[in-house]
C-alpha cells in the first residue's frame, strides 16, 4: 500500500514544554467534573492549531475534520481573527451593554445583512443553549402561547430549558425541565417509520405536527424549533417540502418558526449562508452560535423588531453577551468567510468529499448512508444494510483508526454510529483526498477485524 501523505503545511508548531499528557489527564481526572468527557480510548492532548490542522504535544499533526465540533469556521487561530481579538482585548475587553461601544451595533448590522429582510434585530449571548432559551422565551411572550414543537433526534442545548427541546435520551437528565415541549417525528427518511419516498415521509411527518397540536396542546402553539440539518443527531434532515409544510402548519396554529442555525449557519452548508435557505423557508427567528465566532464563546438570536420588543417588558441582562471582544471577533469571522470565499469552498470541497464518500460506500458495506451538504456531512455505519442495525462500536473503531493515521473525525446519532465531518471551512481538495484515503483504510481495517 502506498504511503499515506498528509498535504504539506508550512506552519511549524512551537516546541511544547508543558506538562505531559499523563499529567494533564491526571489533573483533569482529579479536578474536573467527570461528566466532561473526552473522545478516544487514550484521550488526545492538543496544544497548537493552524487553520485546518492541529498538533499534539509530540509535534504530530492532524487534519481536523471536526473543528471543535463544527465551530472553527475560518480555521484554527486564523491570523486576522486572532489579531482583532488581541487588539480589542488590549484596548477594552469588557464594560457590559449598559454603556455604548461601537462593536455591538456594528456587528448586529453586519449580521442582519446576511439574513432576509426583516430579520434584523439581534440579542447576543454566550452559547447556543442560551440563544435557544431566549428564542423560546420571546416566542412565548409574543404569541401568548406556551407549547413548543421540536423534532425528535434534535439537539438544542444542555441548559435545563434547552435540554427540554433536545430529543435524544442520551443527552437528557431526569429533572423537571421546561414543560410544554412536544417532539414530533424526525423527517429523516433513512430511519423513518413511514415508508415511501423522502417526500412522502416528509408529508407524513409534517401531518404529525398537526396531530400533536390537536391532541396535546390547547390548539395553539408558541413555536416550532428545528435544525434544518440535525447536527448532533447525525446529520439528518428531511425534504424541503417537510420544513415548508411544518412551518405552514405551525403558523396556522399561531406559532412562530425558529431555525436553530448553530451548526448550519455561516456558510457551512455551501450552497447557502443559512441552513434554512436550502429548504425554501424563512423563519421568524434565527438562533446561532459555534461558527459565528470561530471558537470565541458567542451565541445570538436574530429576529424581527416586534418580536424583540417583548424583551422590554421586564429587565433582562446578559453580562458577557455582546462584549467588545466577541463582537470584534465575530465581525472579523464574517469578513474572513466573505473575503476568503469560505462558503464557496464549503460547496466545492464539500461536494468533492461527498462524492468520494459515496464512492467509498460502493466498496464498504459498513456504510449505510451518506448525507448532508457542503462541509456538514454524515456517514452512517450499519452492520447490515437491510436491517440497518447501527454499527456503533465500529464507528468508534473508525475514529480510533483515523486518529492513528492523523485524521480527527466526529461522531453522532442516537447510537453514535454516524461519522460527522464538519471541518474548518478552509480545507482543501488535497485535504479531502487525504481524508478519503484514511477513511478507506480505516473502514477496511475495521470491517476485517
Ligand atoms: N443547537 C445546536 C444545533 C447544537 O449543535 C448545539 C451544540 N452542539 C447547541 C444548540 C448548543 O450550543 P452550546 O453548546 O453552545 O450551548
Amino acid at each position: 500500500m502506498a504511503d499515506l501523505v498528509m498535504p504539506p503545511c508550512e506552519h511549524r508548531p512551537r516546541p511544547y514544554d508543558g506538562p505531559s499528557r499523563d499529567e494533564v489527564l491526571a489533573t483533569r481526572r482529579a479536578w474536573v467534573n467527570p461528566g466532561i468527557f473526552t473522545f478516544y480510548a487514550e484521550p488526545l492532548l492538543l496544544v497548537e492549531g493552524h487553520m485546518q490542522y492541529l498538533w499534539d504535544e509530540t509535534g504530530r499533526r492532524y487534519l481536523d475534520l471536526f473543528a471543535g465540533i463544527a465551530t472553527v469556521s475560518c480555521g484554527h487561530c486564523h491570523p486576522k481573527v486572532v489579531r482583532v481579538i488581541q487588539e480589542q482585548t488590549a484596548t477594552l475587553q469588557h464594560t457590559s451593554t449598559i454603556y455604548l461601544h461601537p462593536n455591538l451595533g456594528a456587528y448586529a448590522e453586519a449580521l442582519a445583512a446576511t439574513l432576509p429582510q426583516g430579520l434584523d434585530v439581534s440579542y447576543f449571548v454566550n452559547s447556543g443553549s442560551e440563544a435557544n432559551d431566549l428564542a423560546i422565551l420571546m416566542a412565548r411572550l409574543y404569541t401568548g402561547h406556551f407549547d413548543v414543537i421540536a423534532l425528535r433526534n434534535a439537539y438544542h442545548g444542555g441548559s435545563p430549558s434547552a435540554q427540554a427541546l433536545t430529543s435524544l435520551h442520551t443527552w437528557k437528565f431526569p429533572i423537571p425541565s421546561s414543560s410544554g415541549v412536544h417532539h414530533v417525528p424526525c423527517p429523516d427518511p433513512y430511519r423513518s417509520r413511514y415508508e415511501g419516498t423522502p417526500e412522502q415521509v416528509g408529508r407524513a411527518c409534517a401531518e404529525e405536527i398537526r396531530d400533536i397540536i390537536r391532541f396535546s396542546t390547547p390548539g395553539k402553539v408558541a413555536a416550532l424549533i428545528a435544525e434544518p440539518i440535525q447536527g448532533v443527531g447525525g446529520v439528518t434532515h428531511g425534504t424541503p417540502e417537510y420544513l415548508q409544510r411544518a412551518y405552514e402548519i405551525v403558523r396556522e396554529h399561531g406559532g412562530l418558526c425558529i431555525s436553530d442555525e448553530v451548526q448550519t449557519g455561516f456558510g457551512r452548508t455551501g450552497d447557502h449562508f443559512w441552513g434554512f435557505e436550502r429548504f425554501g423557508v424563512v423563519p421568524d427567528m434565527v438562533t446561532m452560535a459555534k461558527g459565528i465566532g470561530n471558537g470565541i464563546p458567542l451565541g445570538g438570536v436574530t429576529t424581527r423588531r416586534e418580536l424583540a420588543e417583548t424583551m422590554t417588558r421586564r429587565v433582562h441582562f446578559n453580562t458577557f453577551g455582546g462584549n467588545p471582544v466577541c463582537m470584534a471577533a465575530a465581525r472579523a469571522v464574517l469578513q474572513v468567510i466573505q473575503k476568503e470565499g469560505l462558503q464557496e469552498n464549503a460547496r466545492v470541497v464539500g461536494a468533492h468529499l461527498k462524492a468520494g464518500l459515496e464512492a467509498l460506500a460502493t466498496r464498504h458495506p459498513l456504510i449505510g448512508d451518506v448525507r448532508g451538504a457542503g462541509l456538514m456531512l454524515g456517514v452512517e455505519l450499519v452492520r447490515d444494510r437491510a436491517t440497518r442495525e447501527p454499527a456503533s462500536t465500529e464507528t468508534a473503531a473508525v475514529l480510533e483508526a483515523g486518529r492513528e493515521m492523523g485524521l480527527l473525525l466526529g461522531k453522532g446519532g442516537l447510537t453514535g454510529n454516524v461519522l460527522r465531518i464538519k471541518p474548518p471551512l478552509c480545507i482543501t481538495r488535497q485535504d479531502a483526498d487525504f481524508a478519503l484515503e484514511v477513511l478507506d483504510r480505516a473502514l477496511t481495517r475495521v470491517a476485517g477485524s
